[in-house]
């Protein structure tokens, strides 16, 4: 019988340190399932340290290792598309390179898959354990509100790394929006998934990639690409000044009518002026936002470049 194959996609950006250790983990892993094989998709997005040079080094060395180097930092959403695209797996998955994603649990997620018959088996951590104080309070505040407002099921903790069945992964790959949000996609396209928890993991080498304006732009993109609700904000805002204000008029005109003095009140007015602005501000603001995104959508830019893959050096 056909081994089946299932394809690593691990996106790396200034990873030097953790491209070895990963490879062994994973490769100890997948040499104890015995029935399948693997083949792992490096994408470096971008590395300023030697991460190319060690996949270039590995993929000289193994068969099943392969990569592909972009032009320039594209992000790592760009990267998970680039090496789903890439990846042949009957299953694919897509892991983090500082083994936060631990290899053992491919296994489980290969058997829920096998035997219990689901489409796609999901990593869920229950703490988040080795990240800042600030960054835990801000991400449980974003999944709270994404989980209320967004058109698809957001699953608090939820990561990147999954297994999935081929007929999933070419659902994905039919989405070929710029503005990638991939939690909100793996959601978006269906299909029965199993969700199993796990301790969040210490990172093994380096530090985090995604700093306080990177989340910021990640929890953005969540929440434009899967919710009208800010729009909807914006509008009930306008309705509710309306309301405001129409109230306002007739107190004032008939403050004025009774007792006069048309002058007094600056200090108030200011404030409500002040006020106001901020508010229609901040609703433009939302606004732009969602024609930002339009704009970018219509350009219709490639969403990676690729420089290099392993075909140039062997
Ligand atoms: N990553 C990437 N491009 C980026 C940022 C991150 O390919 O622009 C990769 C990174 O190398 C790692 C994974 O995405 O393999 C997750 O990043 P990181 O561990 O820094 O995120 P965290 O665990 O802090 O959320
Ligand atoms: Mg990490």
């Amino acid at each position: 019988m056909k081994k089946e194959l299932i394809s690593i996609v691990v996106p790396c950006m200034n990873e030097e340190d953790n491209i070895f250790p990963f490879y062994e983990a994973v490769d100890e892993t997948m040499k104890t399932m015995k029935n399948v094989d693997y083949e792992i998709y490096f994408v470096n997005d971008g590395s300023k340290d030697h991460t190319l040079d060690k996949m270039r080094e590995l993929a000289k060395k193994e068969r099943n290792i392969h990569y592909l180097s972009f032009s320039r930092n594209f992000g790592k959403e760009a990267a998970m598309y680039a090496g789903l695209k890439a990846a042949k797996g009957d299953y694919v998955t897509i892991m983090d390179v500082d083994l936060q994603d631990p290899p053992r649990l491919l296994i489980d997620m290969y058997h829920a898959i096998k035997e219990e018959g689901y489409d796609c088996v999901a990593a869920k951590s229950v703490s988040r354990n080795g990240y800042s104080f600030l960054r835990k309070l801000f991400t449980g505040w974003f999944y709270k509100i994404i989980a209320k407002i967004s058109s698809v099921e957001m699953v608090a903790g939820a990561r990147d790394f999954r297994l999935m069945r081929r007929k999933m992964v070419d659902a994905i790959l039919e989405i070929q929006e710029y503005n990638r949000y991939s939690k909100g996609l793996f959601s978006f396209v269906g299909f029965d998934t199993k969700w199993i928890e796990y301790e969040n993991q210490e990172r093994n080498a380096g530090v985090t990639k995604f700093n306080f304006r990177k989340l910021f732009a990640y929890a953005i993109e969540g929440i434009v690409g899967f919710s009208t609700t800010p729009l909807l904000i914006a509008a009930f805002l306008g309705i509710l000044f309306c309301f405001v204000s129409f109230i306002a008029i007739i107190v004032i005109i008939a403050k004025t009518l009774i007792w006069g003095d048309p002058v007094a009140g600056w200090p108030s007015t200011i404030c409500i002026m002040f006020f106001l602005s901020g508010i229609q501000l901040f609703c433009t603001g939302i606004m732009g936002e969602y024609m930002a995104k339009t704009y970018l959508e219509t350009k219709k830019r490639p969403i990676y470049i690729v420089k290099e893959t392993e075909e140039d050096i062997l």
